[in-house]
């Protein structure tokens, strides 16, 4: 049975129909981004939105705190495109770290700058990052990213664990025929250098449309290949509402977590709510609708009225993704301007 649009109205915090509360919100900062990820976008970019629809730093800070205040987000995590590229990031974080009840604070990166960033993003509170990273060789490194700038994302991923934000979290996409061989080499040296490897499946989010579910590597290939390598023991306490199937490896050398995000969907638990850089709220990074809160909060609403905007926007979040559905269509925005 699901509830009426009207009782999830009244009930406090970001409620759906299927039972479920948003407490997890996603920014995204930016849609620029200085790589060109293959299974994200293409060589020549993607069309960005123009400058005046981007919301400023204060109207990011404004709908984050709306969510924190009033809407029960307990987690914000930064990202984009390359939040990096943002050059109001550190006081974003700070003033979201400024908030009444406090949220956890967490950023996915490429880690291209984060070299320099790293100890600023520290100081004023960031809790955790996530760096993007597929491959420890340069050839390939280029092949994926089309930019050498393998030596820049480790100098990054140095930089967040002196500056104390540890673990780090490294996310790693395989492909296959291009760095599928090397998923045993990634964890090996992410268990080397003290950071939390996650294989996530290659999802239906590529600005070319080019995905096909056949193509991809699937957790349980990731899983087989690892296994050739390392004795891998599930690790289902640390699992709780995440997404990552975790497994202790080798006893206590370390862990790593493989989402199966497209083969083993975990809708069914989705605490996460979505805001684009020009200010739209998405309930699914599948969604096909998005509901605009930077035209009220221009037009002067109040934070009453942005918070019902936003409440209702979520009543209407689906079921699932819907990837494996006859009817499946991918979102009009890439990954890359939805924030990962
Ligand atoms: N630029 C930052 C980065 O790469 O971490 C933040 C944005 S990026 C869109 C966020 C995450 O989405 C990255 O970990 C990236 O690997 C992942 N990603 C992008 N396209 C994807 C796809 N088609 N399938 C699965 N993950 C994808
Ligand atoms: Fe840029 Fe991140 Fe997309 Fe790679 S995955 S192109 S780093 S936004």
């Amino acid at each position: 049975m699901t509830a009426s649009t009207d009782a999830l109205m009244r009930r406090p915090g970001l409620w759906d129909r299927f039972g479920r509360s948003a407490v997890d919100l996603r920014v995204s900062l930016t849609d620029r981004c200085n790589l060109r990820c293959t299974y994200c976008m293409p060589v020549e970019g993607v069309p960005l939105m123009p400058a005046a629809t981007a919301l400023t730093d204060d109207e990011v800070v404004r709908l984050v705190r709306i969510g924190v205040e009033r809407l029960g987000i307990r987690k914000v995590r930064f990202t984009g495109g390359e939040p990096l590229l943002r050059r109001g990031l550190v006081d974003i974080v700070r003033q979201t770290k400024s908030l009444d009840p406090v949220p956890e604070v967490a950023l996915t990166t490429n880690g291209i700058g984060l070299d320099r960033l790293a100890q600023p993003l520290a100081a004023v509170g960031l809790d955790r990052v996530n760096v993007s990273l597929d491959t420890i060789r340069r050839g390939t490194f280029l092949a994926i990213t089309h930019r050498d700038r393998l030596q820049d994302v480790l100098a990054g991923l140095d930089a967040a664990r002196q500056a104390g934000l540890r673990p780090v979290k490294v996310n790693a996409v395989l492909l296959r025929g291009v760095n599928d061989d090397q998923a045993a080499e990634l964890l090996n040296w992410a268990l080397d250098e003290g950071h939390e490897l996650r294989f996530i499946e290659q999802m239906p989010l590529d600005a070319q449309q080019a995905w096909q579910r056949s193509e991809m590597v699937t957790a349980d290939e990731t899983y087989a290949r690892l296994s050739e390598r390392f004795r891998l023991a599930p690790d289902d306490e640390a699992r709780g509402s995440a997404p990552a199937e975790r497994f202790r490896v080798d006893g206590d050398r370390g862990s790593v977590g493989i989402i199966a995000a497209v083969t083993r969907p975990f809708c069914g638990d989705c605490d996460r709510v979505r805001l684009t850089a020009d200010g739209h709220v998405r309930d699914c990074l599948f969604a096909r609708d998005e509901t605009d809160l930077r035209t009220p909060l221009r037009q002067g609403a109040t934070d009453e009225a942005i918070a019902g905007k936003w409440k209702r926007a979520i009543t209407l979040k689906r079921a699932g993704h819907g990837i494996d559905d006859p009817t499946f269509l991918q979102p009009d925005r890439p990954m890359s301007a939805i924030g990962g």
